[in-house]
């Protein structure tokens, strides 16, 4: 129930808690030539294109080194040509992060920013894209992970597709745990990371992409290191990184993609993610703590909470508390309201959230904010 290690167990949005196995994965020293490194990086592409699944013609894998940010900025400066026009879809930080990375490359740019806890539907895009000529990528985040909210990222595509835009959802918090249709999505461009949903160790991500799309992002990279075609044709040619790889990280992964498989897949991840999610969202209730978030908006992947408005409550002080008895909570990232989240992800159960809700009672004790409900009752 408690770490038998002295880690902390994480309740984040990334990196996460993993299985002792994947860690024992990166015990090796491998050459980036070396044989069986190269069947890892071709075994990872094949099997990230098999959870979709998504056709092995129409679409394709791409690994880059980095955390998911970099990844991002792969494929925003790669994807959109010289006079192409990117609309972003903001409804919190991340969203906010992929315009900022247009701007850095001066990319043209429009921002359509709604509330963080407004989610993004097909009507809402729609109204904005059709008024608006000469865009020719959107991108948006699928789990917004600032608050949890879930943007409706399938029907939003078909309102790109209409427009005749090419699409790029950030699937970074959700990917391995929420399936995603990529073609009826319409989705050109599908990127997650190495240390969210699939349960692996930080260091690289990857990019789920259509061929076309792909095929026309050549020549028109604006950095060198994060230049998406070129990274692609490597792998493609000989199975090489450009750049010195991630081994260890890559090894860790082909350990959690088996331990995937074994848990019974994307469904199965999902379940459990979402039982941590209903057992945590209950526990915390009973507390007295309030959901951000509607429930038909929120996601099972992160869940932010209001502060107590008992005086007595000092989120530094819980979050200091909780963390010496080995749980990592994470702060809040709204604009606008004091909240703090809990992630569902990563290698925990419900018995951990009990662990986690038995740990938070107690803590609330020692500083004085007893039971918030009977209070405001
Ligand atoms: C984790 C995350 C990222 C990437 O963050 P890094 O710190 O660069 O790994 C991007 N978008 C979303 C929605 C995320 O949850």
């Amino acid at each position: 129930m408690y770490p038998t290690s002295p880690d902390k167990l994480l309740f984040t949005p990334g990196p996460l808690t993993t299985s002792a196995t994947v860690k024992e994965a990166m015990l090796r020293d491998l050459g980036s030539l070396d044989r069986d490194f190269l069947a890892t990086v071709r075994n990872i592409r094949t099997r990230l294109l098999d959870l979709g699944p998504y056709s092995h013609e129409d679409y394709e894998c791409v690994l880059m080194q980095g955390s998911g940010t970099f990844v991002v900025e792969s494929v925003i400066s790669s994807a959109i040509p010289r006079n192409g026009k990117l609309l972003v879809l903001v409804n919190g930080a991340y969203g906010r992060r992929i315009a900022q990375t247009a701007r850095v490359h001066g990319i043209e740019l429009d921002v359509f920013e709604v509330v963080e806890n407004r989610k993004f539907t097909s009507e809402l895009v729609a109204e904005y894209l059709f008024s608006r000529p000469g865009i020719t990528h959107v991108a948006v985040v699928h789990c917004e992970t600032t608050s949890g909210i879930l943007n409706q990222v399938e029907e939003i595509g078909h309102v790109v597709h209409r427009a005749g835009a090419s699409y790029i959802v950030d699937a970074m918090s959700s990917f391995g745990a929420v399936p995603i249709d990529m073609e009826a999505s319409h989705i050109d461009y599908l990127i997650s990371s190495a240390n969210k949903c699939i349960e692996g160790v930080p260091g690289f991500g990857f990019i789920l992409v259509n061929r076309r799309a792909l095929e026309s992002a050549k020549g028109q990279a604006r950095t060198l290191s994060l230049d998406l075609y070129d990274q692609w044709a490597s792998m493609e040619a000989n199975g090489h990184f450009r750049f010195t790889p991630p081994i260890q990280t890559l090894l860790a992964f082909e350990q959690a993609l088996n331990e995937l498989d074994e848990e019974g897949g994307v469904h199965a991840r999902g379940e459990r993610y979402k039982a941590n999610h209903i057992a945590l969202c209950r526990g915390m209730k009973d507390i007295g703590f309030e959901v951000y978030l509607a429930e038909e908006d929120q996601s099972f992947i992160i869940t932010s909470f209001r502060y107590s408005t008992n005086p007595a409550f000092r989120f530094t002080d819980f979050y200091e508390k909780l963390w010496t008895a080995g749980f990592a909570i994470y702060p809040g990232k709204l604009s606008h309201e004091s909240c703090f989240r809990v992630g569902s992800i990563g290698r925990i159960a419900v018995v951990e959230i009990e662990a986690l809700l038995e740990a938070i009672r107690r803590v609330l004790r020692d500083m004085g904010v007893h039971w918030v409900r009977e209070e405001v009752g």
